[in-house]
């Protein structure tokens, strides 16, 4: 007797285990790892994926798997085995795990449909089931006699798919086609009985005579001139038919991008790509770090390695930031490759995402540029994992699992015997320090491929020029060099570091911040609506006229958003055309990229926005680059700070002068002696890392010690603080005597949504078994999380201090 363990769609760590279940025999045959199936929990019918076989169990009265949702496995043996590390190393559910490396669609319902995809004859009992249709609810298929073996090779064979649905059936795009109904001759005879009159109709007749084939409607009419009536009319006589055929969505059209070659590579580049071809061609594991500068060839070196991949046969996962996947990336990858690169952003619908992941999984493509979740793509002939930018934050997931991008490419690169390269012009300490003790290898590319000098920093010290009475935003130099490029006709980009900073309304008389009632925080002032928001819980209310504490009517909003600069850009130069960026305008879907190509094509001076703007832009035209507020980073509880302004500024300063015209960047700042900013000014990567790494070894940082933050938060004050007590209590006993416990403290933001929230931090070196000792703290918290509320997260690798 066949028995299935299965891992339940119950997030909660009483069933954070497998559980048996009987196969019955009807889907003896076909069941395999990796496919969600439907099991009865208690009252409940429950999804579930099966991670194993058994002929043996411990438990009694076992029940029959319900049903199966998959014909095809979802999850391939090292995605499951993936799933298992990931939640073992994030401490976090196996079935949240899990989840994290499907697309959205599969995780919201369960209702499905079978679609015919060929013309061709299907074996007689499916013809019957079908019965002319093109797709038919799944249920049919159930309560035929049909067996499920059978339907599987047919979907292996791709004459039948299966599709989810989510509520409508928003999962697919159908096109309507047209061929030929009849025998070709049969046409011919047709085309003599045609009357006279009936021109338009001879015309496509005589089009199908010469094409045969099928044709999509609109391409159609295009082609052939003619109209929907005149198909109409041939449909009707029988001469012609049309059919609804399903197209996975590409979200791009392939032949919009130029097809481009390899470039001849500058010696650093065949450097730096020589031992990653050799690890190819041997198929062994490694980790490469490319430090090399904006503009220094290491997008080609990508390119060309994953050619060598594709010339093996095998695939290759590239993670650029999700701020980075703006056409201009997209189109490096899809130039070289056309129709074999996949897309996953979070800009596609649903729908869209479902179309890429399953172009994957049907190996209709073989490289996938997406953002941090790609790096779960079910290639099954993994050649190369890169990652661009390497140093993002935005690589490490805030929500369960708390994986990091970089681990789980390693650990794919490891169990797939191939590299992973990780780049960046401003690498993360921790990466940099492994190359430097020779756990990465590390390739340096120090010249500009155009052999360019990088672009002169000038730093402004806006203390002086509140002294000289310049109450502006805009230091006097920044003014003077904006007006120059708008005389000569050439693009200026200005950046607003906007974190650290929002927009509040404070009372200019007592110094009352207006803050959300559930949450420690002040509220957000948004000029469109005149409302004052919370960004933590959405709690909103209207700007008051006077200030509630001392009724006072000064109060006013305070904070420079980007909106109240390009206000004031205005107003300073008004000929000035400017494209604002942030996430206001660029909410829409599309707006991002629209926004782009209008500041590309010259409709625009200036383009000001946030950090989103210093991404991966490449603008001929732009030669000068302006940072409003360089240091408003440097100030936030965050030990990362110093190196994400290094990081941050280095790779804005990269936005200018990258072709024939040659770059001026201002950067303002109140700290102008600041390492950071100063040493970013010279692009002193090396210099910022040594000096950077003496603080992080005196104040016990990553990467001389992890971290792992516990956060507790509960409505009651006294009973979140003093849970927190006790597990640092807890740990303290648990812990060797060079580890760190810190805590109970207030986190950052001491309350959200009305929870009080405290932490725990370990600072550690060597702990090998600390994962142990906090999945013990927290059962012993259980049945307060459970019946009182208590909640505790854990956080293996924090990045948000918050
Ligand atoms: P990075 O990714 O380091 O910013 P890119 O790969 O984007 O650098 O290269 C910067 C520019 O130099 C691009 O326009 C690219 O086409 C060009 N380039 C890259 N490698 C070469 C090469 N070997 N010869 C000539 N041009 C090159
Ligand atoms: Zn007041
Ligand atoms: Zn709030």
């Amino acid at each position: 007797m066949k028995i299935a363990k299965v891992i339940v769609d119950v997030p909660a760590s009483s069933t954070n285990q497998t559980f048996d279940y009987f196969v019955p025999e009807k889907f003896m045959d076909m069941l395999t790892v990796g496919m969600r199936v439907i099991v009865p929990f208690g009252p409940r019918k429950i999804m579930g994926f099966v991670v194993d076989f058994t002929s043996e169990s411990s438990f009694n009265k076992l029940k029959d798997i319900i049903d199966v949702l998959d014909l095809t496995p979802v999850l391939t043996a090292e995605l499951l085995e993936l799933g298992k590390w990931v939640a073992n190393e994030t401490l976090s559910l196996s079935i949240t795990a899990l989840q994290a490396m499907l697309p959205q669609v599969l995780k919201s319902q369960y209702k499905k449909e079978l679609v015919r995809m060929t013309d061709e004859e299907l074996p007689e009992d499916i013809e019957h089931l079908f019965a002319g249709r093109d797709y038919i609810p799944f249920e049919e298929f159930e309560s035929s006699s049909i067996s499920y073996y059978q339907l599987q090779k047919l979907i292996e064979t791709g004459d039948i798919s299966i599709d989810y649905l989510v509520k409508s059936r928003i999962t697919k795009k159908q096109v309507t086609m047209v061929k030929p109904a009849k025998d070709i001759f049969l046409l011919e005879e047709a085309v003599e009985d045609l009357s006279k009159s009936a021109k338009k109709q001879k015309q496509l007749l005589l089009f199908f005579i010469e094409y045969v084939h099928e044709m999509e409607q609109q391409v159609l009419l295009k082609k052939v001139q003619t109209t929907t009536g005149t198909v109409k009319a041939l449909v009707e006589k029988g001469l012609l038919e049309t059919y609804q055929k399903e197209v996975l969505r590409n979200p791009y059209n392939d032949d919009d991008f130029a097809r481009t070659t390899p470039l001849e590579l500058t010696t650093e580049q065949r450097e730096a790509i020589q031992p990653i071809n050799e690890t190819i061609e041997a198929n062994k594991h490694d980790v490469f770090l490319i430090h090399g500068v904006t503009g220094s060839g290491k997008t080609e070196i990508y390119l060309q390695a994953i050619q060598n991949v594709l010339n093996k046969d095998k695939e290759a996962i590239v993670l650029v930031p999700e701020i980075s996947l703006t056409p201009q990336m997209v189109k490096r990858f899809k130039g070289r490759f056309g129709s074999n690169v996949a897309v996953m952003h979070s800009a596609l619908s649903a729908g869209e995402k479902y179309d890429e992941w399953r172009r994957i999984l049907r190996k209709e493509v073989k490289v996938v540029v997406g953002a941090r979740s790609a790096v779960f793509a079910p290639f099954e002939n993994l050649g190369i994992i890169i990652i661009d930018e390497e140093h993002e934050t935005t690589y490490k997931q805030e929500d369960q699992p708390r994986y990091h991008a970089r681990d789980v490419a390693i650990h794919r690169g490891e169990s797939n015997h191939c590299p992973v390269i990780l780049g960046s012009a401003t690498p993360a300490l921790e990466s940099y320090a492994r190359a430097s003790k020779g756990v990465y290898k590390l390739s340096t590319l120090s010249e500009r491929t155009n052999k360019k000098a990088m672009p002169e920093v000038e730093i402004i010290d806006m203390r002086n020029e509140l002294h000289a009475g310049n109450r502006t935003m805009f230091s006097r130099a920044l003014k003077d060099k904006i007006d120059k490029c708008l005389e000569k006709g050439e693009q200026i980009v200005l950046m607003l570091n906007r974190r650290g900073y929002s927009t509040f309304v404070m009372c200019r008389d007592c110094g009352h911040v207006k803050e959300c009632p559930h949450c420690d925080i002040a509220l957000t002032f948004h000029k469109n609506s005149n409302q004052l928001k919370c960004h933590y819980c959405s709690y909103e209310e209207s700007v008051p006229e006077v200030c509630p504490e001392c009724e006072s009517d000064l109060i006013r909003y305070f904070g420079t958003g980007t909106q109240k600069v390009e206000e004031s850009l205005t107003k300073l130069i008004p000929e000035a055309r400017v494209i604002r960026m942030d996430v206001d305008t660029t909410r829409r879907k599309g707006s991002h990229e629209k926004l782009l190509s209008q500041f590309a094509e010259g409709k625009a001076d200036i383009l000001l926005g946030t950090q989103m703007i210093a991404k991966g832009l490449d603008f001929e035209n732009v030669t000068l680059v302006g940072v409003l507020t360089a240091d408003s980073m440097l100030h936030l509880p965050d030990f990362r700070s110093s190196e994400k302004t290094f990081q941050l500024l280095t790779q804005v300063s990269g936005r200018a002068g990258r072709h024939e015209l040659p770059g001026e960047v201002v950067v303002q700042t109140y700290t102008p002696d600041h390492y950071s900013i100063e040493l970013a000014s010279h692009y002193n990567f090396n210099e910022f890392y040594k000096h950077e790494m003496s603080m992080r070894k005196a104040f016990q940082y990553p990467p001389y010690f992890y971290l792992a933050l516990i956060t507790v938060s509960h409505e009651n004050n006294v009973k979140a603080i003093q849970s927190t007590q006790q597990i640092a209590q807890l740990l303290l006993k648990a812990v060797g005597g060079n580890t760190v416990v810190l805590g109970p403290t207030p986190s950052a933001i001491p309350r959200i949504k009305d929870r009080y929230r405290y932490q725990c931090m370990i600072k550690y070196r060597d702990e090998p078994h600390l994962r142990k000792y906090i999945n013990k703290i927290k059962s012993v918290f259980a049945d307060e999380v459970r019946k009182n509320d208590l909640l505790i997260t854990v956080d293996m690798q924090p990045y948000h201090m918050m």
